[in-house]
């Protein structure tokens, strides 16, 4: 047992009952503090739900910036504001990592109420990457951490973390079944991949069952958890035609489902 990953929103930006936009807590077991993969809308409520304290969060770590994986940002910095949260994180800093041009996206959010500063980080570190450094290295909640491009936007990228143990979990983002997704994913323990569409509804910028199962294949993944369902995709579904072509361990995430290695 060497991580634990919390399943708080298997869905995306259109409703539907069974999951809401991108989010993921990320804890290696031995240690409290954990990180958020994404922070879609929705994701700050979750946590609650998932029995996780905001006093513990260590950092976030955004795949890109498209709302559903990173709109409940300004949720968190104003909850962050809350007193009793002040005074259970003095003198804790929260990381915020992602793509080039985060440093602004977080300045715009926190102009959003002027003076009054209701979504500005207080005590905040900002660390962008540059996509087109494959491999490039940072470090967050006792994980090293590294990222890929995915070509879903120019700027989006994919995570690899790997725990003090060696154990390693990566994260599609959203993506395209073209990129440098397999690099990332390169015999991960466990494997978070985004399946938007089935595969006769498939669209240049995100990937399938079939275009996810391959990427596993070709990485050589120990699991793959598809996540990141649009309403018209049954997951059910999704895990048998991914099973076609990955001959591996095939799970559907679910809210609130913890998956622990
Ligand atoms: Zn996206
Ligand atoms: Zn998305």
């Amino acid at each position: 047992m060497a991580f634990e990953l919390t399943v708080l929103g298997a869905g995306t930006i259109v409703p539907q009952a069974r999951g809401g936009p991108a989010g993921y807590a990320v804890r290696a077991v031995e240690r409290k503090e954990y990180m958020l993969w994404d922070c879609g809308p929705g994701t700050v409520r979750q946590l609650g739900a998932a029995g996780l304290s905001l006093v513990d969060l260590d950092a976030v770590v955004l795949s890109h910036f498209h709302p559903d994986h990173c709109l409940d940002l300004w949720a968190l910095a104003f909850a962050l504001r809350n007193p009793e949260l002040r005074r259970a994180r003095a003198g804790r800093t929260l990381q915020l990592l992602g793509p080039v041009g985060l440093r602004e996206l977080v300045e715009r959010g926190a102009a959003l109420y002027g003076e009054r500063g209701w979504t500005r980080f207080e005590q905040v570190t900002i660390h962008e990457v540059d996509p087109a450094r494959m491999g490039g290295e940072a470090e967050a909640a006792g994980f090293r951490l590294q990222h890929w491009p995915t070509w879903h936007t120019p700027q989006a990228v994919c995570w690899r973390a790997t725990d003090p143990s060696g154990a390693t979990l990566a994260y599609s983002g959203d993506s395209g079944p073209e990129g440098e997704l397999v690099a990332c994913a390169r015999g991960a323990d466990l494997f978070v991949c985004e399946c938007s569409f089935a595969d006769d509804a498939a669209v240049e910028h995100h990937l399938t069952p079939t275009s996810a199962a391959r990427i596993a294949a070709e990485a050589q993944v120990k699991e793959l958890v598809l996540t990141h369902f649009y309403p018209s995709l049954d997951p059910g579904a999704a895990a048998q035609v991914a099973g076609r072509t990955f001959a591996g361990s095939i799970r559907c995430a679910r809210e609130l489902q913890r998956l622990v290695r």
